[in-house]
């Protein structure tokens, strides 16, 4: 079957900055896999790749078999109109460290923009899954909040359910809960423990070693824009076979 996410030899530079040196992974449907690496080492640029919002200098980048941002005939890649690419991103949820909710509107209200504005959705039908969205994130009691009047884990948990609105094939999260309070993370990946338990694709940037090791099917190193070491998260955990990946995990555990 068509693997979710494949990543094949990927490059990116920024001017000079060589940040990918050639990222091959697969993403199998349903599957949770964990993206670990120390700090610069590309792993926002990385997901920031996957759904286009950076563009690839090299290497080929698929989402559910379809190439991101371009077409390709023969050897040869053509960008994709923005606006080809943008039906392409509205298949993919991104979920980032700093919420980047809506701070004027209501959780409900950053809930259901995207649905109607962008995928056209009526009003209430929108207003009805917004709502069945923040119970799911045990927010129903919270759906005419403002952020500022949110915790952070509860900003994030909208955040979520706003990028589930969507209804995305994948979903893409750069450390989630990296921001919050510690006593906030817990509720966070509980929801994505639920989401992943829902069968959802998921990319996960994060230093939560204890979600990756129970919820990952897949854990994944980076280092220096590559990928040093992938596997099943116990293994590599309890095993490392990298010296890069043995530092790495030295000083995290
Ligand atoms: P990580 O998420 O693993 O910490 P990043 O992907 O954020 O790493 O960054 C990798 C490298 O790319 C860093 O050196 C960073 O400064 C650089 N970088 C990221 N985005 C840009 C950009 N838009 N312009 C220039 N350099 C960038
Ligand atoms: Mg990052």
């Amino acid at each position: 079957m068509t693997p979710m996410v494949a990543a094949q030899s990927v490059g990116k530079s920024f001017g000079a900055l060589h940040v990918l040196n050639g990222v091959s992974l697969e993403v199998a449907r349903g599957e949770v896999a964990c993206l670990i690496g120390p700090s610069g080492s590309g792993k926002s640029t990385f997901l920031r790749c996957v759904n286009h919002l950076e563009r690839i200098n090299s290497g080929r980048l698929y989402v559910d078999g379809e190439l991101m941002g371009y077409r390709e005939r023969g050897d040869k890649l053509y960008e994709l109109s923005p606006k080809q690419a943008a039906r392409q991103r509205r298949d993919i949820g991104m979920v980032f460290q700093h919420f980047n909710l809506f701070p004027h509107r209501t959780a409900l209200e950053n809930i259901v923009e995207a649905p109607i504005l962008v995928a056209g959705k009526p009003r209430a039908e929108a207003v009805e899954q917004a709502r069945d969205l923040l119970d799911q994130v045990g927010l129903a009691d919270r759906a005419d909040h403002y952020p500022s009047q949110l915790s952070g884990g509860q900003q994030q948990r909208v955040a979520i359910a706003r990028a589930l609105a969507m209804e995305p094939k994948l979903m893409l999260f750069d450390e989630p809960t990296s921001a919050l309070d510690p006593e906030l993370v817990g509720d966070v990946l509980a929801v994505m423990r639920r989401l992943a338990a829902d069968g959802m694709t998921m990319l996960v940037v994060t230093h939560e070693m204890g979600f990756a090791r129970e919820v990952a099917d897949q854990l994944v190193f980076m280092d220096d824009g590559r990928v040093v070491e992938r596997g099943n998260p116990r293994e590599m955990l309890a095993n490392p076979q990298h010296e890069r990946t043995q530092a790495f995990l030295a000083k995290l555990l």
